[in-house]
């Protein structure tokens, strides 16, 4: 930008993105034409707004810098409206109502916070520019502008509370790093497998003789191929500007995991978003096919990503690092706790955010995380903060020094050495939260907008609690121990040590009184309830008609993945894998009648006699509970209301998957394997 602005111009734009002021139309103009000169001088042809809909996918409509004049001549062309604002046909973006068709308008807004980028693929180059995606009405029908807002507030409520402090501070901003799970599949046997295509997961397949048990995948040496697709990804994030900085094997065969430096969270997102458009890309370059659904394989475990959270000041303090100094230890244990009563109050709202089919059978259904949140601290820090809950502290404090014995010192945290609790969904690491629930194929800005809405209300109301008493008279620096000793106390359930996964803690938490929402439709019910329409409204993030909408867009995205599930089982059922059974019991048939024929007795051949039945045992039984899958399906469409249809979808059709898959895998070990038609696990998970 230095390089390609006017001087005054750039600093402008450095002033206005950091005050996140908006930018004069003076100042666009020559920002487009910076952008123009900028991408054409490295072989751009079109350009595009970048948005993230309620898809889950990214979005884009590219049109030429190519401008043809009335005199047969031609220009390239790129105007500040055309970065500013453009209007894409919304109709075929999902809405939950807000935009009826025949008002099918909906306009993408440049995000000037988000570095504007070069994305190259089929030969061709583009220039994309981040935005957000509202109606023509102005409600948000995307990702971005909600998070953006809650940014906003959250900037707010801290730099107040930050206050209390240091006066300096004048900006908070939240940190983001994504560690993202994924699995690699040769390319060849992805395209022989219809569910992988279709549905990003295997539906059936017997699970490999060897799977994870061995745990000798983790960590372990990177395959050759996958290596070379892991350091051409990283060229190729580089130049993007994401910086890729770990990468490793996962748990499963097959699994991997990468995490870029963290950055400022709506860039972190931007960047995630595009990491996972990129990883696909390249990985075709190797013959790879990436799978980022949540659990690709029924009986290994399945990939998340982990949102390594934190609130960072202009003045470079990262206000979840405890400090040095009684001062600065106050100002740590505010934040700390205060992001703690805000998950203890807000729970269900964080367990929404994360929310999906795929991600369901993640929490709670066949992996071991079970879709109760509690927060993981680690025993030194759950030793200070009982140590300030019990400490005794003055009432009045004439002597500013007596104040501090309430407050224990915190000792220094070795950041490698501080408790690791992966059973925990949300755990503090040394200096930030990691939120570990989130599915991988989420788009993070779903659970850090809720989180960021959620700690920004916190905040203010903390600071609302301790302005009362310092208007009583309370010394500020009691009033602040005070609530935060408060706080301490009211949240004392959402804290757990133990392990996460075990049954005990099922048990534990219904004691606690946490809740336990199993699946999506009704983990989705908090969105609109009384009291997450009022916080998002009055924090200005989502007004109702926007939470309403969200909750609807869900919903339909749940019971849709469901039923294209469904389908895709009720079709590999009847077209693939009956057939296949029955060729190969008709080879058994005429085995054991040749058998019969040459004499021999029943005896002799009783095991063949014995598979035939057993293959008809199971054809039989896939092919009714298939039929009976399609009943169900009919009776799930007819349903107006949403939310019923979507629960009829997850309480009557999806049972079934279970039950053909049982079938369908028993038969994969009966039938002849030159026979089966389908790539197995073992091939899909160790062809390397
Ligand atoms: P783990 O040991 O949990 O697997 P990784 O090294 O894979 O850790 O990933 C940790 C992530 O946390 C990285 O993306 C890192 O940049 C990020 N991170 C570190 N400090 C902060 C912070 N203050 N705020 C947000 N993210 C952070
Ligand atoms: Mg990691």
């Amino acid at each position: 930008m230095k390089e390609y602005l006017p001087k005054n111009a750039y600093e402008e734009l450095a002033v206005t993105i950091d005050e996140g002021k908006a930018i004069s139309l003076d100042l666009a103009e020559h920002i487009s034409q910076a952008m123009k000169s900028w991408a054409i001088s490295n072989g751009v042809t079109h350009y595009t707004h970048w948005f993230q809909p309620l898809t889950g996918a990214t979005a884009e409509k590219h049109d030429a810098f190519f401008e043809p004049l009335a005199d047969g001549s031609a220009i390239d062309k790129f105007t500040a409206s055309a970065l500013v604002q453009q209007e894409p046909d919304a109709s075929s973006f999902p809405s939950g109502g807000i935009r009826n068709t025949f008002e099918a308008r909906g306009y993408t807004g440049w995000d000037p916070s988000s570095p504007a980028f070069i994305y190259e693929t089929g030969g061709s180059k583009t220039l994309c520019i981040p935005t957000i995606f509202v109606s023509y009405t102005g409600e948000a029908l995307d990702y971005k502008a909600p998070l953006l807002k809650a940014l906003n507030a959250l900037d707010k409520a801290a730099v107040d509370v930050a206050n209390f402090f240091d006066k300096s501070v004048t900006k908070v901003f939240a940190s983001l790093g994504i560690e993202q799970e994924y699995f690699l599949v040769d390319l060849a046997l992805f395209n022989a497998r219809p569910d992988l295509q279709l549905t990003g997961r295997t539906l059936f397949g017997h699970m490999s003789a060897k799977g994870q048990q061995l745990e000798d995948h983790y960590f372990g040496a990177i395959p050759e191929r996958v290596l070379a697709f892991m350091v051409d990804l990283e060229q190729e994030a580089l130049k993007l500007g994401i910086p890729l900085k770990t990468r490793h094997n996962e748990v499963a065969p097959s699994q991997f995991e990468c995490a870029p430096m963290f950055e400022e969270i709506n860039l972190a997102i931007d960047h995630n978003q595009l990491l996972l458009n990129l990883m696909e890309q390249v990985a075709l370059r190797h013959k790879f096919k990436v799978l980022i659904h949540e659990k690709p394989y029924a009986d290994i475990n399945g990939s998340g990503k982990h949102n390594n959270w934190s609130m960072i000041t202009n003045t470079g303090v990262n206000l979840l690092s405890p400090g040095k100094t009684p001062k600065t230890n106050l100002m740590f244990l505010t934040f700390f706790v205060n992001v703690i009563k805000a998950v203890h109050d807000n729970a269900d709202l964080l367990r929404a955010s994360i929310a999906s089919a795929a991600n369901d059978h993640r929490l709670g259904a066949n992996e071991a995380p079970p879709a109760i949140i509690s927060i993981f601290l680690g025993s030194q820090l759950n030793a200070v903060l009982d140590e300030v809950e019990t400490a005794r502290v003055a009432k009045k404090v004439k002597n500013e020094a007596l104040l501090w014995h309430g407050i224990p010192k915190i000792p220094e945290l070795q950041l490698d050495n501080t408790d690791r609790n992966r059973t925990s969904p949300f755990a503090f690491t040394g200096n930030k939260f990691e939120f570990r629930a989130v599915g991988s194929s989420a788009n993070s800005a779903s659970p850090m907008t809720v989180l960021s809405a959620i700690v920004a209300n916190q905040l203010i109301e903390f600071k609302s609690e301790v302005d009362k008493q310092i208007k009583k008279g309370t010394k500020k620096d009691l009033a602040l121990l005070n609530v935060v000793r408060k706080y301490i106390k009211e949240s004392k359930a959402i804290r757990f040590e133990g392990n996460g996964y075990s049954k005990e803690w099922e048990e534990e938490a219904h004691k606690r009184g946490l809740s336990n929402i199993k699946t999506t439709p009704k983990a989705l019910d908090v969105y609109v309830s009384e009291k997450s329409l009022d916080l998002f409204e009055r924090l200005s993030v989502l007004t109702r008609r926007e939470s309403e909408a969200r909750h609807e867009i869900l919903l339909e995205n749940y019971y849709k993945k469901i039923q294209i599930e469904a389908r895709v089982i009720g079709e590999i059922v009847n077209s693939i894998i009956a057939p296949a059974a029955f060729k190969y019991q008709n080879d058994l048939i005429t085995n054991v009648k040749g058998l019969k024929e040459l004499g021999l007795k029943a005896d002799a051949y009783s095991s063949q006699s014995n598979l035939i039945e057993r293959i008809s045992n199971h054809i039989n039984t896939i092919l009714i509970d298939a039929e009976a899958m399609r009943q169900e399906r009919k009776k799930a469409n007819v349903l107006e209301d949403i939310r019923e249809k979507a629960i009829a979808y997850d309480e009557n059709v999806k049972p079934y998957f279970d039950k053909i898959r049982y079938h369908i895998n028993k038969l994969e070990q009966i039938v002849d394997d030159g026979q089966w038609p389908l790539p197995k696990l073992r091939e899909l998970l160790f062809v390397r």
